[in-house]
């Protein structure tokens, strides 16, 4: 395992993300949904840093992949706030192929939210196939699988305070 971010300088770019946030959508009362389970940190962290209103809610999803970079994914937990006419933030611990952003991304925009913007501590533009802008990435790194502050290797290591790279490991099949 080798680290990528220290506790440290996640916590710095955490309060930056939410600086810009509160500039954003300063005046307005915005909805972060967050995506479970690996943005549980970086939405607890994130959201005790914003000073404007704000509301919290949560998705679940798990993507299943083939073979090839094509995939399905399925909704586990549907949020459960009405978003019509909101302002909402997807938060999310990280965007690799973009599957996952693209269907949250169309599924959220048909219940008619005013915004839709995507924070993202984590982006492997690299391998990422996005039909839309993210607004707020946290860092942008290569395609290398990581773990730590949310992020799982078979639902453990979510726990270790700073970013790793796994070195010499298979990516799981399982997502969030
Ligand atoms: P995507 O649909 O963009 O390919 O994948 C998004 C989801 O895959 C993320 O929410 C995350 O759960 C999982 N994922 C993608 N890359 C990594 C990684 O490097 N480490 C971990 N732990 N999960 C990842």
């Amino acid at each position: 395992m080798r680290e990528l971010f220290s506790e440290q300088t996640i916590e710095t770019r955490v309060k930056q993300l939410a600086a810009e946030i509160n500039a954003d959508f300063a005046g307005k009362a915005p909805i972060l949904i967050g995506v479970l389970n690996g943005s549980f940190i970086f939405m607890a962290d994130l959201v005790r840093e914003i000073s404007i209103e704000c509301e919290v809610d949560f998705i679940k999803i798990s993507s299943y992949e083939g073979t090839s970079s094509q995939g399905t994914v399925h909704l586990l937990k549907d949020i459960s706030a009405d978003i019509t006419g909101r302002d909402i933030i997807i938060v999310e611990d990280i965007v690799d192929s973009g599957l996952t952003m693209n269907f949250l991304m169309s599924r959220l925009e048909g219940a008619g939210p005013t915004t839709i913007s995507v924070a993202t501590l984590l982006f492997k533009k690299e391998v990422a196939r996005l039909t839309f802008e993210l607004d707020y990435v946290g860092f942008t790194i290569s395609k290398d699988y990581v773990v730590g502050y949310g992020l799982d290797f078979d639902q453990k290591m979510r726990n270790l305070k700073g970013i790793y790279r796994l070195d010499g490991q298979k990516k799981s099949e399982e997502k969030g």
